[in-house]
C-alpha cells in the first residue's frame, strides 16, 4: 500500500441525525484494505444535502494511485477468499442482511440526506438490495455446477470461479441498492471488488464497507474507490480488474463499456432509459392512476424504471383526470423527495419549458416548487400533455418528475412508438383484458414489462436488464446472471480407472 496514506481509522462513524433536519457528516474518504484513506491527490468535492441545498461533507476524488493501491491490497486478500468454501462466503452475507436490518434506521436517514429520496423511498433501496443479498446467500444452492460420466470411467464436471478482482461503477439514485445488486453476487462468487460509487452520493457505499467488515469479510475484498470520471477510468484501464458491471447514463454506460471492451475486459453497462405506459379505455381506472403517478413521481422520477412517457390509447381521459387529481394531492417532502441538484432542477424545468412553448399543454405543473424549511432542488409532480414523439420531452430521458403523455388511436401506434424509442428498459400496459395484455407483451421491446405494474422490476431470482441502449453487454446484472457475470466455468474431464474398453479420451 502507498506509504504516503496513512490509514485514518478504520471505523467509519454511524451518521447521527434521525430526521430531514440537515446535518453535517463526515469526509467520505476511500474504504481500503478494511479501513479508511485519504486520495493520494489531496482533492475532495463537496457533498450536498439536496433537501436543504447545503454541503453535508466532503468526498475524496481518487485516480490512478488510489486504484493502484487498492488493488495491491485487494491481491493479498484474495488467494484467501477464493479458497473460502462458498458456503462460509455466503455466511457473511447472511450477517450483512442482519447488520443492515439493524441500522436501517440510520442507513434510511443517510441516504434521505445524501440523495433527497423520502425515509420511505430509502427503505426501498435497502430493502431490495437485501432482496440481491437473500439471492446470494442462496448461492451455494444454485451455483453447484454439475457432472456426468460421459463416457465409461471418464467423468465431465464443471465448476464455478470467481474471476479475481473485479469493479463495479454507480449512479447516484440508489446509493445502497444497485451496489447491492453487483457485491453480492460477486462476492459469494469469490472475487475482490472495488466499487466507484456516485460521487454525489458517496456515503451509503462507504457505511457498506464498514458492516462488511463487521460481518466479517476480510479487508480488501470489498474496497471504495472514491471520485469521477479520472477515478472511473483508472478503475476500467487498470489491468489487474478483469470485469467491470457500471450503472448510469446510456452515455456514460457506451463510454464505458468501449472503454472496457477494448482492453478485452468483460463489461456490462446498464444506461438510461423512457419507459413507456400504455393505457387503454378498459383499464381500472383508479388501479392506473394510482400506480401510473407513483410510478412517474416516486424517488422524483429519479428511477431507471419510472414511466416517464405515457401513450393513452383513444379516449382515456377519465384516467387522465385522477391522475391529475392523485398528482395535485401529492406533498412535497413527504410523499416525494427533491432532485439531485441545481444543475438538475434547471435541466428538467428546461424541458418543461421547451415542451410547453413546443405545443404540449402542461396539466400539472411542478416548477416553481418549494417546502418551506427546505430550500433545496423541488420540482413538483408535472404532466405534459399532447407530447408529439419528435419533442424532447417524447424521446429523451428527462430523469426527474415528469410524464409526457402522448395520443395514440390504436394500440399497434402506441406499441410503434414504444419500438421506435431507442431506450428499452422497461414498458407496462394497463388493461383489464388478458388478450390486449399478451399482444402488448408480445410486441414491446423493452427488457422489463409491466402488466398493470407501473416499476416492473423483476424481484428476485428474475435478474434485472434492459434492451436496446438501456444495456450494453451480454447477460442481465442480477440474479443468475449476476452470478455468471462475476464467474467463469471451469470442465474439468477426469479419469482415475484405467480400463482395456478406453474411449478416445485415453
Ligand atoms: P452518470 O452516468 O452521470 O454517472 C454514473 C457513474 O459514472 C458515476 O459513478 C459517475 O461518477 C460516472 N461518470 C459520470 N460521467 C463520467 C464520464 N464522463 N466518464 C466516466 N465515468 C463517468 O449517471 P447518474 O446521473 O449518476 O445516474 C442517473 C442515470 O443512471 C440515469 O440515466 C438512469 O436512467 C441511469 N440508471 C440506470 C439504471 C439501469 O438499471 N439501467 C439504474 C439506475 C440508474
Amino acid at each position: 500500500m502507498n506509504a504516503a496514506l496513512p490509514v485514518l481509522s478504520s471505523a467509519v462513524p454511524a451518521y447521527q441525525s434521525r430526521s430531514y433536519d440537515f446535518a453535517e457528516y463526515t469526509t467520505c474518504r476511500n474504504w481500503r484494505g478494511g479501513a479508511l484513506v485519504d486520495a493520494v491527490s489531496g482533492h475532495t468535492l463537496p457533498v450536498e444535502n439536496p433537501r436543504h441545498g447545503k454541503v453535508m461533507g466532503h468526498v475524496v476524488l481518487s485516480g490512478q494511485a488510489d486504484v493502484e493501491a487498492a488493488v495491491h491490497a485487494a491481491k493479498l486478500a484474495l488467494p484467501g477468499w477464493k479458497g473460502t468454501p462458498m458456503r462460509e462466503r455466503a455466511q457473511v452475507m447472511f450477517r450483512l442482511k442482519a447488520l443492515l436490518e439493524r441500522d436501517m434506521d440510520e442507513l434510511c436517514w443517510l441516504l434521505s440526506a445524501e440523495n433527497g429520496k423520502t425515509y420511505a423511498e430509502a427503505k426501498g433501496d435497502i430493502d431490495k438490495g437485501i432482496e440481491c443479498i437473500e439471492f446470494a446467500i442462496a448461492l451455494p444452492q444454485m451455483a453447484t455446477g454439475g457432472g456426468i460420466d460421459v463416457s465409461r470411467g471418464v467423468h465431465c464436471e464443471v465448476t464455478n470461479e470467481p474471476l479475481g478482482i473485479v469493479a463495479g461503477i454507480v449512479p447516484f439514485n440508489f446509493p445502497i441498492m444497485v451496489p447491492l445488486w453487483m457485491l453480492p453476487n460477486a462476492l459469494v462468487a469469490g472475487n475482490a471488488f472495488i466499487l466507484k460509487p456516485s460521487e454525489v452520493v458517496p456515503y451509503g457505499a462507504l457505511r457498506l464497507g464498514q458492516l462488511l467488515k463487521e460481518a466479517g469479510l476480510p479487508d480488501g475484498i470489498y474496497q471504495t474507490i472514491n471520485g469521477g470520471r479520472d477515478a472511473v477510468e483508472a478503475v476500467v484501464d487498470h489491468p489487474a480488474i478483469a470485469a467491470i458491471g457500471f450503472v448510469g447514463s446510456t452515455k456514460v454506460a457506451k463510454l464505458v463499456y468501449a472503454r472496457a471492451s477494448a482492453l478485452g475486459k468483460r463489461a456490462l453497462c446498464l444506461g438510461g432509459a423512457k419507459n413507456h405506459v400504455i393505457v387503454v379505455p378498459d383499464a381500472d381506472l383508479e388501479l392506473t392512476a394510482q400506480t401510473a403517478v407513483a410510478s412517474s413521481f416516486g424517488c422524483a422520477g429519479q428511477r431507471c424504471m419510472a414511466s416517464s412517457l405515457m401513450v393513452a390509447v383513444g379516449d382515456v381521459q377519465h384516467i387522465i383526470d385522477a391522475m391529475v387529481g392523485y398528482a395535485k394531492n401529492m406533498q412535497l417532502g413527504k410523499d416525494m423527495g427533491c432532485v439531485i441538484s441545481q444543475a438538475a432542477r434547471e435541466r428538467i424545468n428546461a424541458y418543461i419549458d421547451q415542451a410547453e412553448k413546443l405545443g404540449a399543454k402542461v396539466i400539472v405543473d411542478g416548477r416553481g416548487a418549494s417546502l418551506p424549511g427546505a430550500d433545496g432542488y423541488w420540482v413538483g409532480p408535472t404532466i405534459l400533455d399532447n407530447v408529439s414523439p419528435d419533442m424532447p420531452a417524447g424521446c429523451d430521458e428527462i430523469f426527474g418528475p415528469v410524464l409526457s403523455i402522448i395520443h395514440a388511436k390504436t394500440l399497434d401506434e402506441a406499441i410503434a412508438i414504444e419500438n421506435a424509442s431507442p431506450y428499452g428498459n422497461g414498458a407496462a400496459i394497463f388493461t383489464t383484458r388478458g388478450y390486449v395484455a399478451r399482444y402488448a407483451v408480445e410486441r414491446l421491446e423493452a427488457g422489463m414489462i409491466g402488466v398493470n405494474i407501473g416499476v416492473p422490476v423483476p424481484r428476485e431470482p428474475f435478474s434485472f436488464g434492459g434492451f436496446h441502449d438501456s444495456k450494453f453487454g451480454h447477460g442481465d446484472i442480477t440474479g443468475m446472471d449476476g452470478f455468471r457475470f462475476w464467474s467463469r466455468p471451469k470442465k474439468i474431464t477426469s479419469k482415475w480407472a484405467l480400463q482395456s474398453d478406453s474411449s478416445w479420451m485415453s
